[in-house]
């Protein structure tokens, strides 16, 4: 197995744990104490978890939560995974991005929404009607 998030100095660099998953810092942090946390199974997909990988995962989360609150002082956080290359997914192993944040950090400080539109211009909300219909093709798709 050739995974990043399977070598000895990764696991060695463990922040906390438990029997199914760890979290550890990234390499490519945002801001300081951007952390992963990661089944310990290899899998590429939140999809391919098991409900207690996903459990534990979430243990992990609330643990790192309340302790980047309390040793970085954040405020708020940013939580996201990246699917796929074109999601922007860099490592197939199922990895869930911490990132805390506070006034007047550094990290992706202009991040903005609204500069990600498919349909880039002045525009306030899209139509209600446009809502409705991707609403509905999403409902029948299921
Ligand atoms: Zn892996």
């Amino acid at each position: 197995m050739d995974c990043p998030y399977e070598t000895k100095e990764v696991r060695d660099s463990t922040i906390v744990e438990n029997d199914l998953a760890f979290a550890f810092l990234t390499n490519i942090p945002i801001v300081p104490g951007h952390v992963l946390v990661c089944p310990k199974r290899h899998v590429p997909y939140y999809e391919d978890t098991t409900p207690e990988e996903k459990i534990a995962i979430e243990k992990l989360t609330s643990i790192l939560r309340r302790t980047l609150k309390k040793v970085f002082g954040a405020q708020g956080f940013n939580y996201a995974w990246n699917e796929e290359k074109i999601g922007g997914q860099g490592v197939p192993h199922f990895h869930l991005h911490i990132v805390p944040r506070k006034e007047g950090d550094t990290g992706i400080y202009k991040y903005d929404p609204r500069e990600f539109l498919y349909r880039p211009g002045p525009r306030d909300i899209t139509p209600r009607e446009e809502l409705s219909e991707v609403t509905e093709l999403i409902r029948k798709g299921i």
